[in-house]
C-alpha cells in the first residue's frame, strides 16, 4: 500500500506505516486516501521530560482541588467535550476512517465514563475507618487511596477516545496529572482532548498530549512518571513492561483480545445474528473485544450460518459515513489479515463469504470462515480486520473448552435463552468480561472494570477498580489506648505471652 511520506527533517526513523520517519515532525493521514491531514512534532526524551515535570508541579495543585475541587472540573472537562462533540467525532472519523455514526458513539461512551469517574472517585477512594480487629482492638485504622502524581497514558488508534481516555478519566479523577501519548496514528485527537481541558483550566496542564512516534511512547517509559497505562499490541506492552522493569514503574496492560461468541441451542438466533455481525464487522473488525470466533451448538449451526452470511453479505464497507464500516486504518495489519484467512483455508477452513481475494488495498470486504482447525493462526491469534470463523460444536461444554483455548482471555459473549445456563457459562470462561445475550455490554457500563488476562494483559481501568488502579493505599493506625498486653517490646513480660498464647488458641484453635 502507497502512504505519502509521513514525516520531514533529517534523521530517518521507522513509522508505524513503514513510510519513511524523521525526528522532527509526522503527518497524521487519512485512510480513506492516503492524504495529509495535519503535521504534528515528534517529542523526544527531552520534550517528553518536560512535559512530564510540567505534570508534576500540575500535580500538586489538582491533588489539592480534593475530590470535591476534581469533580467540578471534570465535570466542566465534561460539558465542553460534550458540547463540541460532532467536531471530535468528526475528526475521529477523519484519522481513523471509520464512519462518523461509529466515531460519535465512540464520543458518547467516553463521556459517560468521564461522568461516572468524576461523580464516584471520592466514594471510592476518601479516607474511611475500617475494623482493626480483636488483636488489635487499641487501635483506631483508616485506609485512603492516595494520587500516585504522575500518568503516562499510552494509547491505540482503534478507538483514539474511547480507550485513552478510560484510562485519563479514572486517572484524573483519582488525583493524578496526566502525559498521554497517543497513536501516531491519531495524534489529532490526542491533540484535541488537550486543547479542551486548556481551553477550561488553561494555566493548569493536568492533561498533556506528546505526539510522535513509538519512541516517543518508550521516552515516556523512561520519563519517571509514577505509572504506564498502556493500551495497545502484546509485543509492544512487553517492551514497554522491559523499561518499565528498570525503574519498578507499576503498569496496567490493556491488550489484544481473540473473544469468543458461544450460541447455545435455546438463543435467539436473529439477534445472535445480528449482535454477531456488529461485533465481528463493526469498526472493520479493529475492536480488541470484537467477535472473532463463533461456537455454535450443531442444532442450530446451519440456522445461524445461513442468516449470518445473508446480513454480512449485504455490508457495504467504503469510505463514507453510510458505509458500514471504513478502511483499514493501519496499512500494516492488511498484510497480517490476509495472512490469516490464507492459514484458515490452507489448514482445511472454508470461506462461506468472501476469501484471500477480499483483501484490497485499504478495504478489506467481509470474510466469514467455518470450520477453521483450532490451531489455525485465524483462531488463535488476533486478527484486526472484518474476519469471523465459525465453527460447529457439540455442545456447550465444548464450545466453553474451544473458547479457552487460546493464550488470550479479554472479553467474550453467550447467547443463551436460559439465563442461569448463560451466568453459568460465564464463570466458567477464562477471561475478564462476558456479556449474556449482547456483545461489548460490560464496555458501556462505566461501573464494571475492564481489562483481561494471559496476553490480553493485566490490571483494570474503568469502575472502582480502575479508579484504585491509578491510586495507592494508604493505610494508618492511631492508638486509641495503650495495649493492656506489651507484647511489642523487647521485654517483652513473660505473662503477656502466656496470656496471648491462650487468647490464641481460645480464638482460631477449636
Ligand atoms: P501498538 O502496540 O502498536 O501501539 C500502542 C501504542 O504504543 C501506540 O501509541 C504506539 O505508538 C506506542 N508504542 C509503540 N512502540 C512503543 C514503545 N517501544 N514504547 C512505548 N510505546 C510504544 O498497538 P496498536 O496501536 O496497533 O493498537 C492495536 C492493538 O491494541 C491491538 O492489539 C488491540 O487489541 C489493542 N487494543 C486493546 C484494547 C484494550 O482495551 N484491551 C483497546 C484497544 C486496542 P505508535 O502508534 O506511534 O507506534
Amino acid at each position: 500500500m502507497t502512504q505519502k511520506s509521513r514525516t520531514t527533517g533529517s534523521n530517518t526513523t521507522t513509522s508505524k506505516t513503514g513510510a519513511e520517519s524523521s525526528a522532527t515532525t509526522f503527518a497524521s493521514l487519512d485512510p480513506r486516501s492516503g492524504d495529509v491531514i495535519a503535521e504534528y512534532p515528534v517529542a523526544d526524551q527531552a520534550a517528553v521530560d518536560e512535559a512530564v515535570d510540567r505534570a508534576r508541579i500540575a500535580a500538586r495543585w489538582w491533588d489539592a482541588q480534593g475530590f470535591r475541587g476534581r469533580r467540578e472540573w471534570l465535570l466542566e472537562f465534561k460539558k465542553a467535550v460534550a458540547q463540541d462533540a460532532v467536531a471530535l467525532a468528526t475528526l475521529v472519523s477523519r484519522e481513523t476512517g471509520k464512519p462518523y455514526g461509529d466515531a460519535f458513539l465512540e464520543v458518547m461512551l467516553a463521556i459517560e465514563h468521564l461522568d461516572w469517574a468524576a461523580k464516584n472517585a471520592k466514594k471510592v477512594l476518601r479516607a474511611r475507618k475500617v475494623p482493626s480487629g480483636i488483636a488489635s482492638f487499641n487501635q483506631a485504622a483508616t485506609l485512603e487511596y492516595k494520587a500516585l502524581g504522575v500518568v503516562g497514558v499510552i494509547g491505540p488508534w482503534n478507538y483514539p477516545v474511547y480507550t485513552p481516555m478510560g484510562s485519563i478519566s479514572y486517572a484524573l479523577a483519582a488525583g493524578n496529572a496526566i502525559v498521554f501519548k497517543p497513536s501516531e496514528l491519531t495524534p489529532g485527537v490526542g491533540k484535541w482532548l488537550e486543547e479542551k481541558w486548556n481551553s477550561i483550566a488553561p494555566t493548569q496542564p493536568v492533561l498533556q498530549v506528546v505526539t510522535g512516534l513509538g519512541e516517543t511512547g518508550s521516552a515516556l517509559t523512561r520519563a519517571g512518571v509514577d505509572k504506564i497505562a498502556f493500551t495497545g499490541s502484546g509485543p509492544t506492552a512487553r517492551k514497554v513492561m522491559a523499561v518499565c522493569a528498570e525503574s519498578l514503574t507499576p503498569l496496567v496492560a490493556e491488550c489484544g483480545g481473540k473473544d469468543a461468541m458461544i450460541v447455545a441451542a435455546d438463543a435467539d438466533i436473529d439477534k445472535a445474528v445480528d449482535f454477531a455481525a456488529f461485533g465481528a464487522f463493526g469498526n472493520a473488525g479493529q475492536t480488541c473485544a470484537g467477535v472473532e470466533r463463533i461456537y455454535v451448538v450443531e442444532s442450530v449451526y446451519q440456522e445461524f450460518l445461513d442468516k449470518l452470511t445473508a446480513i454480512v453479505k449485504r455490508a457495504e464497507p467504503g469510505g463514507s459515513d453510510e458505509s458500514t464500516y471504513g478502511p483499514m486504518t493501519l496499512p500494516r495489519q492488511i498484510d497480517i489479515v490476509r495472512s490469516h484467512i490464507e492459514d484458515a483455508l490452507a489448514s482445511g477452513g472454508t470461506a462461506v463469504v468472501g476469501g484471500a481475494e477480499s483483501v484490497g488495498e485499504r478495504i478489506i470486504e467481509p470474510v466469514i470462515l467455518t470450520d477453521v482447525p483450532e490451531t489455525s493462526r485465524a483462531v488463535c491469534e488476533e486478527t484486526f480486520g472484518p474476519t469471523v470463523v465459525v465453527n460447529k460444536v457439540r455442545d456447550l461444554d465444548e464450545a466453553v473448552d474451544r473458547a479457552n483455548g487460546t493464550s488470550y482471555g479479554l472479553g467474550a459473549s453467550v447467547f443463551i435463552g436460559n439465563k442461569a445456563k448463560g451466568r453459568e457459562l460465564a464463570e466458567r470462561l477464562r477471561n475478564g468480561m462476558v456479556s449474556v445475550n449482547s456483545v461489548l455490554g460490560f464496555a458501556g457500563i462505566p461501573s464494571l472494570p475492564f481489562g483481561g488476562i494471559g496476553e490480553s494483559g493485566f490490571g483494570r481501568i474503568h469502575g472502582a477498580d480502575g479508579l484504585r488502579e491509578f491510586s495507592r493505599p494508604k493505610s494508618v493506625t492511631v492508638e486509641r489506648f495503650s495495649s493492656p498486653l506489651r507484647l511489642m517490646s523487647l521485654e517483652r513480660p513473660e505473662r503477656d505471652l502466656n496470656l496471648s498464647a491462650k487468647m490464641l488458641k481460645f480464638m482460631h484453635g477449636r
